[in-house]
Protein backbone atom coordinates (compact mmCIF):
# COMPACT_ATOMS: atom_id res chain seq x y z
CA UNK A 1 0.00 0.00 0.00
CA UNK A 2 1.55 3.26 -1.32
CA UNK A 3 2.21 5.26 1.78
CA UNK A 4 1.99 9.10 0.29
CA UNK A 5 -1.67 8.79 -1.29
CA UNK A 6 -3.79 10.88 0.80
CA UNK A 7 -6.89 8.70 2.92
CA UNK A 8 -10.04 7.37 1.23
CA UNK A 9 -13.13 8.84 2.36
CA UNK A 10 -13.74 4.97 4.42
CA UNK A 11 -10.25 4.89 6.05
CA UNK A 12 -10.95 8.93 7.05
CA UNK A 13 -14.41 7.37 8.65
CA UNK A 14 -12.17 4.08 10.33
CA UNK A 15 -9.46 6.60 11.48
CA UNK A 16 -11.86 8.98 13.00
CA UNK A 17 -13.80 6.03 14.70
CA UNK A 18 -10.53 4.75 16.13
CA UNK A 19 -9.38 8.14 17.26
CA UNK A 20 -13.06 8.79 18.87
CA UNK A 21 -12.44 5.08 20.42
CA UNK A 22 -15.60 3.59 18.54
CA UNK A 23 -15.60 -0.33 19.44
CA UNK A 24 -12.57 0.14 21.31
CA UNK A 25 -10.76 1.28 18.01
CA UNK A 26 -11.40 -2.27 16.48
CA UNK A 27 -11.67 -3.13 13.46
CA UNK A 28 -13.47 -5.74 11.92
CA UNK A 29 -14.60 -5.79 8.08
CA UNK A 30 -16.12 -8.66 6.26
CA UNK A 31 -16.20 -10.16 2.44
CA UNK A 32 -20.07 -11.22 1.91
CA UNK A 33 -20.25 -13.04 -1.54
CA UNK A 34 -22.90 -14.82 -2.28
CA UNK A 35 -21.98 -18.50 -3.58
CA UNK A 36 -23.99 -17.93 -6.76
CA UNK A 37 -21.00 -18.09 -9.11
CA UNK A 38 -17.37 -17.27 -9.57
CA UNK A 39 -15.35 -14.26 -8.27
CA UNK A 40 -14.89 -11.06 -11.20
CA UNK A 41 -12.27 -8.31 -11.22
CA UNK A 42 -15.27 -6.30 -9.12
CA UNK A 43 -15.16 -8.37 -6.09
CA UNK A 44 -11.27 -7.91 -6.69
CA UNK A 45 -11.74 -4.45 -5.68
CA UNK A 46 -14.14 -4.96 -2.67
CA UNK A 47 -11.69 -7.92 -1.71
CA UNK A 48 -8.85 -5.79 -1.38
CA UNK A 49 -10.50 -2.76 -0.29
CA UNK A 50 -12.05 -5.26 2.74
CA UNK A 51 -8.81 -7.01 3.60
CA UNK A 52 -6.97 -4.60 2.73
CA UNK A 53 -8.40 -1.87 5.54
CA UNK A 54 -8.25 -4.69 8.11
CA UNK A 55 -4.30 -5.51 7.45
CA UNK A 56 -3.68 -1.27 7.82
CA UNK A 57 -5.71 -1.07 10.94
CA UNK A 58 -4.71 -4.09 12.48
CA UNK A 59 -7.96 -5.48 12.56
CA UNK A 60 -9.85 -8.91 10.88
CA UNK A 61 -11.54 -9.17 7.57
CA UNK A 62 -13.77 -12.39 8.02
CA UNK A 63 -15.23 -14.25 4.55
CA UNK A 64 -18.55 -14.76 4.98
CA UNK A 65 -20.92 -17.03 2.52
CA UNK A 66 -23.97 -15.33 2.26
CA UNK A 67 -25.74 -18.42 1.56
CA UNK A 68 -29.41 -17.41 2.23
CA UNK A 69 -30.90 -18.32 -1.62
CA UNK A 70 -30.60 -22.50 -1.64
CA UNK A 71 -31.94 -22.12 -5.21
CA UNK A 72 -28.73 -20.84 -7.09
CA UNK A 73 -26.03 -21.49 -4.30
CA UNK A 74 -23.51 -24.69 -4.86
CA UNK A 75 -20.44 -25.61 -2.49
CA UNK A 76 -18.53 -25.40 -5.94
CA UNK A 77 -18.64 -21.68 -5.99
CA UNK A 78 -17.74 -21.73 -2.04
CA UNK A 79 -14.22 -23.92 -3.54
CA UNK A 80 -13.79 -21.09 -6.53
CA UNK A 81 -14.27 -18.37 -4.06
CA UNK A 82 -11.86 -19.33 -1.35
CA UNK A 83 -9.61 -20.58 -3.98
CA UNK A 84 -9.49 -16.69 -5.70
CA UNK A 85 -9.50 -15.28 -2.44
CA UNK A 86 -6.06 -17.36 -1.70
CA UNK A 87 -4.48 -16.39 -4.85
CA UNK A 88 -5.32 -12.88 -4.34
CA UNK A 89 -3.04 -13.00 -1.38
CA UNK A 90 -5.31 -12.41 0.99
CA UNK A 91 -6.02 -14.65 4.22
CA UNK A 92 -9.33 -14.54 6.33
CA UNK A 93 -10.02 -14.66 9.92
CA UNK A 94 -12.61 -16.46 9.80
CA UNK A 95 -14.98 -18.54 7.29
CA UNK A 96 -18.42 -18.35 8.33
CA UNK A 97 -21.88 -18.75 6.16
CA UNK A 98 -24.99 -16.69 6.96
CA UNK A 99 -26.92 -20.12 6.52
CA UNK A 100 -24.75 -21.03 10.29
CA UNK A 101 -26.86 -18.33 12.05
CA UNK A 102 -30.26 -19.69 10.86
CA UNK A 103 -30.98 -20.31 14.51
CA UNK A 104 -30.31 -17.40 15.41
CA UNK A 105 -32.34 -15.07 12.66
CA UNK A 106 -35.48 -17.50 13.63
CA UNK A 107 -35.31 -16.51 16.99
CA UNK A 108 -34.48 -13.05 16.48
CA UNK A 109 -37.97 -12.93 14.14
CA UNK A 110 -39.55 -14.37 17.00
CA UNK A 111 -38.73 -11.43 18.80
CA UNK A 112 -39.71 -9.05 16.64
CA UNK A 113 -43.18 -10.90 16.56
CA UNK A 114 -43.26 -11.25 20.14
CA UNK A 115 -42.75 -6.72 20.19
CA UNK A 116 -45.47 -6.67 17.31
CA UNK A 117 -42.89 -5.65 15.31
CA UNK A 118 -43.49 -8.60 12.53
CA UNK A 119 -46.48 -10.58 10.93
CA UNK A 120 -47.29 -13.38 8.82
CA UNK A 121 -48.87 -12.53 5.87
CA UNK A 122 -50.97 -14.80 3.70
CA UNK A 123 -50.55 -12.37 0.68
CA UNK A 124 -49.31 -13.39 -2.73
CA UNK A 125 -46.37 -11.91 -4.48
CA UNK A 126 -48.58 -10.25 -6.85
CA UNK A 127 -50.95 -8.87 -3.75
CA UNK A 128 -47.82 -7.68 -1.77
CA UNK A 129 -46.20 -5.73 -5.20
CA UNK A 130 -49.95 -4.19 -5.79
CA UNK A 131 -50.66 -2.69 -2.52
CA UNK A 132 -46.78 -1.22 -2.19
CA UNK A 133 -47.94 2.29 -2.90
CA UNK A 134 -45.45 4.18 -5.07
CA UNK A 135 -42.92 7.07 -4.47
CA UNK A 136 -46.16 9.37 -4.48
CA UNK A 137 -48.72 6.95 -3.04
CA UNK A 138 -48.79 5.15 0.20
CA UNK A 139 -49.56 1.49 0.12
CA UNK A 140 -52.20 -0.23 1.27
CA UNK A 141 -52.48 -2.45 4.77
CA UNK A 142 -52.35 -6.24 4.47
CA UNK A 143 -55.45 -7.75 5.95
CA UNK A 144 -52.86 -9.96 7.60
CA UNK A 145 -51.34 -6.69 9.51
CA UNK A 146 -53.12 -7.04 12.72
CA UNK A 147 -52.75 -10.45 13.24
CA UNK A 148 -52.48 -11.20 17.00
CA UNK A 149 -49.03 -12.03 18.50
CA UNK A 150 -49.98 -15.35 19.92
CA UNK A 151 -51.33 -16.26 16.33
CA UNK A 152 -48.33 -15.05 14.45
CA UNK A 153 -46.32 -16.91 16.38
CA UNK A 154 -48.38 -20.13 15.85
CA UNK A 155 -48.13 -19.28 11.87
CA UNK A 156 -44.56 -18.72 11.85
CA UNK A 157 -43.73 -22.18 13.31
CA UNK A 158 -46.06 -23.34 10.91
CA UNK A 159 -44.46 -22.25 8.50
CA UNK A 160 -41.14 -23.42 9.62
CA UNK A 161 -42.51 -26.53 10.32
CA UNK A 162 -43.42 -26.90 6.47
CA UNK A 163 -47.17 -26.66 6.76
CA UNK A 164 -47.42 -24.89 4.01
CA UNK A 165 -46.34 -24.76 -0.35
CA UNK A 166 -43.61 -22.00 -0.93
CA UNK A 167 -45.58 -18.41 -1.74
CA UNK A 168 -48.10 -19.37 0.55
CA UNK A 169 -47.23 -17.51 3.69
CA UNK A 170 -44.59 -14.52 4.20
CA UNK A 171 -43.16 -13.24 7.73
CA UNK A 172 -43.37 -9.44 7.20
CA UNK A 173 -42.04 -6.49 9.44
CA UNK A 174 -44.21 -3.74 10.75
CA UNK A 175 -43.59 -0.65 9.98
CA UNK A 176 -44.86 1.65 8.17
CA UNK A 177 -46.77 1.18 4.80
CA UNK A 178 -46.92 4.99 3.78
CA UNK A 179 -42.99 5.42 4.79
CA UNK A 180 -41.60 7.72 2.19
CA UNK A 181 -38.64 4.79 1.87
CA UNK A 182 -40.27 1.76 -0.17
CA UNK A 183 -38.31 -0.47 1.72
CA UNK A 184 -40.07 0.25 4.93
CA UNK A 185 -43.53 -0.63 3.67
CA UNK A 186 -43.38 -3.68 5.56
CA UNK A 187 -40.46 -5.47 4.14
CA UNK A 188 -39.83 -9.04 3.75
CA UNK A 189 -38.29 -11.15 6.56
CA UNK A 190 -38.45 -14.33 5.45
CA UNK A 191 -39.95 -16.38 2.56
CA UNK A 192 -40.99 -20.08 2.38
CA UNK A 193 -38.75 -22.24 -0.02
CA UNK A 194 -39.08 -25.97 -0.03
CA UNK A 195 -35.57 -26.42 -1.37
CA UNK A 196 -32.43 -28.37 -0.51
CA UNK A 197 -29.55 -26.02 1.05
CA UNK A 198 -25.84 -26.59 0.29
CA UNK A 199 -25.15 -26.73 4.10
CA UNK A 200 -28.40 -27.11 5.64
CA UNK A 201 -29.97 -29.91 3.67
CA UNK A 202 -33.38 -29.87 4.21
CA UNK A 203 -33.73 -29.00 7.84
CA UNK A 204 -35.10 -25.39 6.51
CA UNK A 205 -38.08 -24.62 4.38
CA UNK A 206 -37.81 -21.03 5.02
CA UNK A 207 -35.58 -18.77 4.51
CA UNK A 208 -34.42 -15.05 5.73
CA UNK A 209 -34.17 -12.19 2.93
CA UNK A 210 -31.41 -10.18 2.22
CA UNK A 211 -32.30 -7.57 4.62
CA UNK A 212 -32.62 -9.79 8.00
CA UNK A 213 -29.92 -11.79 7.15
CA UNK A 214 -27.33 -9.26 5.98
CA UNK A 215 -26.97 -6.90 8.77
CA UNK A 216 -27.94 -9.16 11.51
CA UNK A 217 -24.66 -11.59 10.70
CA UNK A 218 -22.54 -8.53 10.68
CA UNK A 219 -23.83 -7.61 14.12
CA UNK A 220 -23.24 -11.58 15.25
CA UNK A 221 -19.63 -11.02 14.21
CA UNK A 222 -19.50 -8.02 15.61
CA UNK A 223 -18.35 -6.16 12.36
CA UNK A 224 -17.44 -2.38 12.66
CA UNK A 225 -17.66 -1.44 9.31
CA UNK A 226 -19.71 -2.71 6.85
CA UNK A 227 -18.43 -1.82 3.53
CA UNK A 228 -21.17 -2.79 0.51
CA UNK A 229 -21.74 -1.19 -3.13
CA UNK A 230 -23.73 1.63 -3.65
CA UNK A 231 -27.14 0.00 -4.74
CA UNK A 232 -27.68 -0.61 -1.06
CA UNK A 233 -27.79 2.77 0.25
CA UNK A 234 -31.46 2.69 0.14
CA UNK A 235 -31.55 -0.25 2.71
CA UNK A 236 -28.98 1.18 5.40
CA UNK A 237 -32.37 2.29 7.49
CA UNK A 238 -33.77 -0.70 7.15
CA UNK A 239 -30.26 -2.61 8.09
CA UNK A 240 -30.21 -0.05 11.53
CA UNK A 241 -34.19 -0.56 11.91
CA UNK A 242 -33.51 -4.02 12.33
CA UNK A 243 -30.58 -3.96 14.46
CA UNK A 244 -32.21 -0.78 16.50
CA UNK A 245 -35.26 -2.93 17.44
CA UNK A 246 -33.32 -6.92 18.41
CA UNK A 247 -31.10 -4.09 20.12
CA UNK A 248 -27.88 -6.19 18.83
CA UNK A 249 -24.34 -5.50 17.97
CA UNK A 250 -24.70 -1.50 16.41
CA UNK A 251 -22.61 -2.89 12.51
CA UNK A 252 -22.40 0.54 10.85
CA UNK A 253 -23.12 0.24 7.11
CA UNK A 254 -20.89 2.09 4.49
CA UNK A 255 -21.28 2.02 0.28
CA UNK A 256 -18.94 2.54 -2.16
CA UNK A 257 -19.67 2.64 -6.01
CA UNK A 258 -19.41 -0.77 -8.09
CA UNK A 259 -16.86 -1.04 -10.28
CA UNK A 260 -16.96 -1.73 -13.95
CA UNK A 261 -14.90 -2.45 -17.05
CA UNK A 262 -15.06 -1.36 -20.43
CA UNK A 263 -15.09 -4.17 -23.15
CA UNK A 264 -17.21 -6.96 -20.55
CA UNK A 265 -19.60 -7.48 -18.34
CA UNK A 266 -19.58 -8.02 -14.40
CA UNK A 267 -23.03 -9.36 -13.42
CA UNK A 268 -22.89 -12.64 -11.85
CA UNK A 269 -26.16 -13.57 -13.93
CA UNK A 270 -24.72 -12.27 -17.57
CA UNK A 271 -21.42 -14.39 -16.88
CA UNK A 272 -23.79 -17.21 -16.39
CA UNK A 273 -25.48 -16.65 -19.23
CA UNK A 274 -22.13 -16.97 -21.61
CA UNK A 275 -20.97 -20.27 -19.77
CA UNK A 276 -24.44 -21.98 -20.17
CA UNK A 277 -24.71 -20.81 -23.33
CA UNK A 278 -21.23 -21.95 -24.16
CA UNK A 279 -20.12 -18.35 -25.79
CA UNK A 280 -17.46 -18.81 -23.83
CA UNK A 281 -15.83 -22.47 -22.36
CA UNK A 282 -16.36 -21.76 -18.40
CA UNK A 283 -16.18 -19.53 -15.91
CA UNK A 284 -12.25 -20.02 -16.39
CA UNK A 285 -12.53 -19.20 -20.12
CA UNK A 286 -9.36 -17.16 -20.30
CA UNK A 287 -11.58 -14.21 -22.04
CA UNK A 288 -13.96 -13.78 -18.95
CA UNK A 289 -13.26 -10.87 -16.51
CA UNK A 290 -13.59 -13.40 -13.81
CA UNK A 291 -10.13 -13.96 -11.28
CA UNK A 292 -10.30 -17.80 -12.50
CA UNK A 293 -9.96 -16.74 -15.73
CA UNK A 294 -7.56 -13.96 -15.55
CA UNK A 295 -5.46 -16.44 -13.39
CA UNK A 296 -5.30 -18.63 -16.26
CA UNK A 297 -4.72 -16.33 -18.76
CA UNK A 298 -1.86 -15.07 -17.18
CA UNK A 299 -2.61 -12.38 -15.28
CA UNK A 300 -0.62 -11.99 -12.43
CA UNK A 301 -2.10 -11.74 -8.55
CA UNK A 302 0.18 -8.60 -8.25
CA UNK A 303 -1.06 -7.04 -10.94
CA UNK A 304 -4.97 -6.94 -10.19
CA UNK A 305 -3.70 -5.82 -6.57
CA UNK A 306 -1.98 -2.97 -8.18
CA UNK A 307 -5.18 -2.24 -10.35
CA UNK A 308 -7.26 -2.43 -7.72
CA UNK A 309 -5.03 0.06 -5.88
CA UNK A 310 -4.58 2.63 -8.54
CA UNK A 311 -8.34 3.08 -8.84
CA UNK A 312 -9.43 2.99 -5.35
CA UNK A 313 -12.85 3.63 -4.49
CA UNK A 314 -15.58 5.86 -5.06
CA UNK A 315 -18.92 7.52 -4.37
CA UNK A 316 -20.17 7.30 -8.07
CA UNK A 317 -20.66 4.48 -10.51
CA UNK A 318 -17.90 4.73 -13.44
CA UNK A 319 -16.55 2.75 -15.78
CA UNK A 320 -12.96 1.64 -15.78
CA UNK A 321 -10.75 1.60 -18.73
CA UNK A 322 -10.11 -2.34 -19.27
CA UNK A 323 -6.05 -1.22 -20.68
CA UNK A 324 -5.61 0.50 -16.94
CA UNK A 325 -5.54 -3.55 -15.89
CA UNK A 326 -3.79 -4.55 -18.96
CA UNK A 327 -0.88 -1.95 -18.10
CA UNK A 328 -0.94 -3.57 -14.79
CA UNK A 329 -0.42 -6.87 -15.69
CA UNK A 330 1.86 -5.82 -18.29
CA UNK A 331 3.95 -3.97 -16.08
CA UNK A 332 4.13 -7.08 -13.73
CA UNK A 333 5.12 -9.41 -16.09
CA UNK A 334 7.90 -7.02 -18.06
CA UNK A 335 9.69 -7.27 -14.52
CA UNK A 336 9.15 -11.36 -14.00
CA UNK A 337 8.67 -13.10 -17.26
CA UNK A 338 11.57 -14.17 -18.90
CA UNK A 339 11.94 -13.32 -22.45
CA UNK A 340 11.67 -16.34 -25.42
CA UNK A 341 11.31 -16.92 -28.30
CA UNK A 342 8.44 -18.27 -30.48
CA UNK A 343 7.86 -17.79 -34.10
CA UNK A 344 4.25 -17.73 -34.77
CA UNK A 345 3.83 -17.02 -38.97
CA UNK A 346 7.06 -19.43 -40.01
CA UNK A 347 9.06 -18.52 -43.15
CA UNK A 348 12.27 -20.84 -43.46
CA UNK A 349 15.47 -18.87 -43.19
CA UNK A 350 18.46 -20.33 -44.93
CA UNK A 351 22.13 -18.95 -43.53
CA UNK A 352 23.65 -20.05 -46.46
CA UNK A 353 27.27 -19.75 -44.93
CA UNK A 354 26.78 -21.79 -42.15
CA UNK A 355 27.34 -25.54 -42.37
CA UNK A 356 24.81 -28.02 -42.82
CA UNK A 357 24.25 -30.46 -39.15
CA UNK A 358 26.54 -27.79 -37.35
CA UNK A 359 24.71 -26.33 -33.96
CA UNK A 360 26.40 -23.64 -32.12
CA UNK A 361 24.56 -23.48 -28.35
CA UNK A 362 24.21 -19.38 -27.21
CA UNK A 363 23.34 -18.56 -23.79
CA UNK A 364 20.58 -15.97 -24.12
CA UNK A 365 20.05 -13.52 -21.19
CA UNK A 366 16.52 -14.69 -19.78
CA UNK A 367 15.64 -10.85 -18.66
CA UNK A 368 16.79 -7.28 -19.25
CA UNK A 369 14.73 -6.05 -16.48
CA UNK A 370 16.04 -9.23 -13.65
CA UNK A 371 19.59 -9.01 -12.70
CA UNK A 372 19.22 -12.35 -11.40
CA UNK A 373 17.42 -13.67 -14.27
CA UNK A 374 20.51 -16.22 -15.54
CA UNK A 375 20.26 -17.39 -18.75
CA UNK A 376 19.63 -20.31 -20.96
CA UNK A 377 20.93 -21.78 -23.97
CA UNK A 378 19.50 -21.76 -27.39
CA UNK A 379 20.68 -23.82 -30.01
CA UNK A 380 21.35 -21.77 -33.41
CA UNK A 381 22.13 -23.91 -37.17
CA UNK A 382 22.07 -23.58 -40.71
CA UNK A 383 18.27 -23.37 -41.02
CA UNK A 384 16.00 -21.16 -38.58
CA UNK A 385 12.13 -20.30 -38.14
CA UNK A 386 11.79 -16.79 -38.68
CA UNK A 387 8.31 -14.48 -38.81
CA UNK A 388 6.86 -13.94 -42.51
CA UNK A 389 6.62 -10.30 -41.52
CA UNK A 390 10.08 -10.17 -40.57
CA UNK A 391 11.04 -10.31 -44.73
CA UNK A 392 9.87 -8.35 -47.79
CA UNK A 393 10.97 -8.78 -51.25
CA UNK A 394 10.42 -5.34 -52.15
CA UNK A 395 10.63 -3.40 -49.02
CA UNK A 396 10.17 0.22 -48.34
CA UNK A 397 13.09 2.61 -46.99
CA UNK A 398 12.46 2.42 -43.04
CA UNK A 399 11.66 -1.17 -43.59
CA UNK A 400 14.59 -2.49 -40.96
CA UNK A 401 14.39 -6.03 -40.83
CA UNK A 402 14.92 -8.68 -43.57
CA UNK A 403 14.90 -7.78 -47.18
CA UNK A 404 17.47 -8.18 -49.83
CA UNK A 405 20.88 -6.11 -49.45
CA UNK A 406 19.18 -5.56 -45.68
CA UNK A 407 21.13 -6.63 -42.39
CA UNK A 408 19.48 -7.04 -39.34
CA UNK A 409 20.66 -9.26 -35.60
CA UNK A 410 19.38 -12.61 -35.53
CA UNK A 411 18.54 -11.89 -31.31
CA UNK A 412 21.31 -13.09 -29.17
CA UNK A 413 23.39 -14.72 -32.15
CA UNK A 414 24.86 -12.83 -35.39
CA UNK A 415 23.99 -10.23 -37.88
CA UNK A 416 22.86 -11.36 -40.90
CA UNK A 417 22.88 -9.72 -44.42
CA UNK A 418 19.58 -11.12 -46.82
CA UNK A 419 20.59 -12.25 -50.33
CA UNK A 420 16.69 -12.72 -51.37
CA UNK A 421 14.26 -15.38 -51.07
CA UNK A 422 13.04 -18.84 -52.89
CA UNK A 423 9.24 -19.30 -54.25
CA UNK A 424 6.99 -21.74 -55.12
CA UNK A 425 5.31 -21.96 -58.21
CA UNK A 426 2.43 -19.21 -56.71
CA UNK A 427 5.12 -17.00 -56.11
CA UNK A 428 5.10 -18.14 -52.58
CA UNK A 429 7.75 -17.04 -50.36
CA UNK A 430 9.10 -20.69 -48.90
CA UNK A 431 12.86 -19.54 -48.10
CA UNK A 432 14.60 -16.06 -46.96
CA UNK A 433 18.55 -16.69 -48.05
CA UNK A 434 20.96 -14.72 -45.33
CA UNK A 435 24.76 -14.84 -44.67
CA UNK A 436 25.62 -14.46 -41.29
CA UNK A 437 28.72 -12.45 -40.05
CA UNK A 438 30.43 -14.43 -38.12
CA UNK A 439 32.75 -11.64 -35.82
CA UNK A 440 29.00 -10.27 -35.22
CA UNK A 441 28.87 -12.84 -32.26
CA UNK A 442 26.44 -11.28 -29.58
CA UNK A 443 28.88 -9.96 -26.97
CA UNK A 444 31.73 -10.20 -28.68
CA UNK A 445 31.37 -8.40 -31.59
CA UNK A 446 34.23 -7.04 -33.83
CA UNK A 447 32.02 -6.44 -36.94
CA UNK A 448 32.06 -2.64 -36.12
CA UNK A 449 28.38 -2.47 -37.79
CA UNK A 450 25.63 -1.32 -35.87
CA UNK A 451 22.31 -2.46 -37.59
CA UNK A 452 18.89 -1.02 -36.76
CA UNK A 453 16.68 -4.26 -36.31
CA UNK A 454 16.62 -7.15 -33.86
CA UNK A 455 14.79 -10.10 -35.06
CA UNK A 456 13.47 -13.52 -32.93
CA UNK A 457 14.14 -16.61 -33.80
CA UNK A 458 13.91 -20.31 -33.47
CA UNK A 459 16.49 -23.30 -35.09
CA UNK A 460 14.52 -25.43 -37.06
CA UNK A 461 16.64 -28.73 -36.02
CA UNK A 462 15.44 -28.43 -32.57
CA UNK A 463 12.42 -26.48 -32.70
CA UNK A 464 9.27 -27.54 -31.04
CA UNK A 465 5.64 -26.79 -31.77
CA UNK A 466 2.82 -25.43 -29.55
CA UNK A 467 -0.74 -24.90 -29.96
CA UNK A 468 -0.98 -20.84 -28.89
CA UNK A 469 -4.18 -19.39 -28.63
CA UNK A 470 -4.84 -15.49 -28.99
CA UNK A 471 -7.16 -13.42 -26.98
CA UNK A 472 -8.55 -10.33 -27.74
CA UNK A 473 -12.09 -8.42 -25.91
CA UNK A 474 -15.12 -10.60 -25.45
CA UNK A 475 -17.05 -7.70 -26.40
CA UNK A 476 -17.00 -5.43 -29.54
CA UNK A 477 -18.28 -2.25 -27.39
CA UNK A 478 -17.73 -0.86 -24.89
CA UNK A 479 -20.60 -1.11 -22.24
CA UNK A 480 -22.25 -4.37 -23.84
CA UNK A 481 -24.69 -3.89 -20.97
CA UNK A 482 -25.98 -0.15 -22.20
CA UNK A 483 -26.29 -0.86 -25.67
CA UNK A 484 -30.07 -1.36 -27.49
CA UNK A 485 -30.79 -5.13 -27.63
CA UNK A 486 -29.04 -7.90 -25.76
CA UNK A 487 -25.91 -7.73 -24.56
CA UNK A 488 -24.84 -11.15 -26.04
CA UNK A 489 -25.41 -9.50 -29.24
CA UNK A 490 -22.06 -7.15 -29.09
CA UNK A 491 -20.11 -10.50 -28.51
CA UNK A 492 -16.78 -10.06 -30.89
CA UNK A 493 -16.63 -12.86 -32.98
CA UNK A 494 -13.20 -12.91 -33.09
CA UNK A 495 -11.97 -13.38 -29.68
CA UNK A 496 -10.49 -16.09 -29.88
CA UNK A 497 -7.96 -17.08 -32.63
CA UNK A 498 -6.15 -20.50 -32.35
CA UNK A 499 -3.05 -21.22 -33.91
CA UNK A 500 -2.39 -24.68 -33.93
CA UNK A 501 1.72 -25.37 -34.60
CA UNK A 502 3.82 -22.38 -33.40
CA UNK A 503 7.60 -23.40 -33.07
CA UNK A 504 9.21 -22.58 -30.13
CA UNK A 505 12.36 -22.72 -28.47
CA UNK A 506 13.68 -26.80 -27.09
CA UNK A 507 13.90 -25.22 -23.71
CA UNK A 508 10.57 -24.51 -23.52
CA UNK A 509 9.00 -28.00 -23.53
CA UNK A 510 9.91 -28.12 -19.58
CA UNK A 511 7.03 -25.66 -19.13
CA UNK A 512 4.06 -25.90 -16.33
CA UNK A 513 0.53 -24.77 -16.57
CA UNK A 514 0.80 -21.39 -15.02
CA UNK A 515 4.52 -20.22 -16.56
CA UNK A 516 4.36 -16.88 -17.68
CA UNK A 517 6.89 -16.01 -20.68
CA UNK A 518 7.47 -13.33 -22.30
CA UNK A 519 7.71 -14.11 -26.76
CA UNK A 520 10.09 -11.44 -27.56
CA UNK A 521 8.55 -9.04 -30.37
CA UNK A 522 4.86 -10.87 -29.72
CA UNK A 523 3.45 -10.39 -26.43
CA UNK A 524 3.41 -11.76 -22.62
CA UNK A 525 2.15 -15.14 -22.53
CA UNK A 526 1.26 -18.33 -20.24
CA UNK A 527 0.69 -21.56 -19.81
CA UNK A 528 -2.74 -23.33 -20.00
CA UNK A 529 -4.15 -25.16 -17.98
CA UNK A 530 -5.12 -27.98 -20.59
CA UNK A 531 -1.56 -27.99 -21.65
CA UNK A 532 0.24 -31.06 -21.38
CA UNK A 533 4.16 -32.58 -22.40
CA UNK A 534 2.69 -34.17 -25.46
CA UNK A 535 0.61 -30.88 -26.47
CA UNK A 536 1.84 -27.74 -24.80
CA UNK A 537 -0.65 -24.57 -24.84
CA UNK A 538 -0.46 -20.97 -24.66
CA UNK A 539 -2.60 -18.21 -24.18
CA UNK A 540 -1.84 -14.85 -24.83
CA UNK A 541 -1.73 -13.13 -21.75
CA UNK A 542 -1.79 -9.82 -23.60
CA UNK A 543 0.07 -7.87 -26.03
CA UNK A 544 3.74 -6.06 -25.30
CA UNK A 545 1.75 -2.70 -26.27
CA UNK A 546 -2.06 -1.11 -26.39
CA UNK A 547 -3.04 -1.84 -29.67
CA UNK A 548 -6.42 -0.83 -28.65
CA UNK A 549 -5.18 2.78 -27.72
CA UNK A 550 -3.54 3.05 -31.02
CA UNK A 551 -7.33 1.96 -32.58
CA UNK A 552 -9.02 4.75 -30.56
CA UNK A 553 -6.24 7.51 -31.46
CA UNK A 554 -7.13 6.56 -35.14
CA UNK A 555 -11.11 7.42 -34.65
P1 LIG B 1 -23.06 -9.42 -9.24
O1 LIG B 1 -23.78 -8.14 -9.45
O2 LIG B 1 -21.86 -9.60 -10.08
O3 LIG B 1 -23.95 -10.59 -9.35
P2 LIG B 1 -23.15 -9.36 -6.41
O4 LIG B 1 -23.04 -8.03 -5.79
O5 LIG B 1 -24.48 -9.98 -6.47
O6 LIG B 1 -22.45 -9.33 -7.81
P3 LIG B 1 -21.99 -10.71 -4.22
O7 LIG B 1 -21.52 -12.09 -4.16
O8 LIG B 1 -23.23 -10.36 -3.49
O9 LIG B 1 -22.17 -10.37 -5.75
O10 LIG B 1 -20.83 -9.69 -3.87
C1 LIG B 1 -19.93 -9.81 -2.81
C2 LIG B 1 -19.37 -8.46 -2.52
O11 LIG B 1 -18.68 -7.94 -3.65
C3 LIG B 1 -20.46 -7.47 -2.18
O12 LIG B 1 -20.06 -6.74 -1.05
C4 LIG B 1 -20.56 -6.61 -3.40
O13 LIG B 1 -20.99 -5.34 -3.06
C5 LIG B 1 -19.13 -6.64 -3.94
N1 LIG B 1 -19.13 -6.43 -5.40
C6 LIG B 1 -19.80 -7.13 -6.33
N2 LIG B 1 -19.60 -6.62 -7.56
C7 LIG B 1 -18.79 -5.56 -7.41
C8 LIG B 1 -18.20 -4.61 -8.31
N3 LIG B 1 -18.45 -4.65 -9.62
N4 LIG B 1 -17.41 -3.66 -7.79
C9 LIG B 1 -17.16 -3.61 -6.48
N5 LIG B 1 -17.66 -4.47 -5.59
C10 LIG B 1 -18.47 -5.44 -6.02
MG1 LIG C 1 -25.47 -9.95 -4.37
Amino acid sequence: MSEERSLNFLEEIIETDIAAGKNDGRVHTRFPPEPNGYLHIGHATSICLNFGLATKYNGKCNLRFDDTNPVTEETEYVESIKNDIKWLGFTWDNELYASDYFDTLYDFAVTLIKKGLAYVDDSTAEEIAATKGSLTTPGIDSPCRNRSIEENLQLFAAMRDGKYKDGEKTLRAKIDMAHPNLLFRDPLMYRIKHEHHHRTGDKWCIYPMYDFAHGQSDSIEEITHSICTLEFIHHRPLYNWFIEQLGIFPSQQYEFARRNLTYTVMSKRKLLQLVNEKHVSGWDDPRMPTISGMRRRGYTAEALRQFCDTIGIAKRENIVDIGLLEFCVREHLNKTANRVMAVLDPVKLVITNFPEGKEEIFDIENNPEDPNGGTRKVPFSHELWIEREDFMEVAPKKFFRLAPGNMVRLKGAFIVKCEGCKKDDNGNITEVHCAYLPESKSGHDTSGLTVKGTIHWVSVASARTAEVRMYDRLFRVEDPSNEDGDFKDYINPDSMNVLPAVYIEPELVNAKPGDRVQFMRKGYFCVDTESSADKLIFNRTVTLKDAWAKESKKV
